[in-house]
């Protein structure tokens, strides 16, 4: 974990390095070019921001829940580990 830490970058992060800067604890995120500038150099980040903003049913890429008991094995596996990296 980087708790605490600042990160500082050329470009707004896109949604992969976004969720690695928050899994990560950082406490800032400064960045000079906006999701616009980026785009207009060919990285296309925004749209990705605008689909998660879509109900699963409505996203370009097929996303579904499926055997959500299932799922919930995995999980009380991990909680039941008693020697788990706390999130
Ligand atoms: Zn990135």
């Amino acid at each position: 974990m980087l708790k605490g830490c600042e990160i500082y970058t050329s470009g707004a992060p896109c949604p992969m390095c976004l969720s690695a800067i928050y899994w990560s604890r950082f406490r800032a995120v400064y960045f000079s070019c906006d999701l616009e500038a980026t785009e207009s150099i060919g990285f296309c980040d925004a749209y990705q921001y605008e689909e998660f903003k879509k109900p699963l049913h409505e996203r370009m890429i097929k996303t579904k829940q499926i055997y959500p008991k299932l799922g919930l094995t995995s999980y009380k596996a991990w909680e039941d580990r008693p020697n788990r990296h706390p999130y």
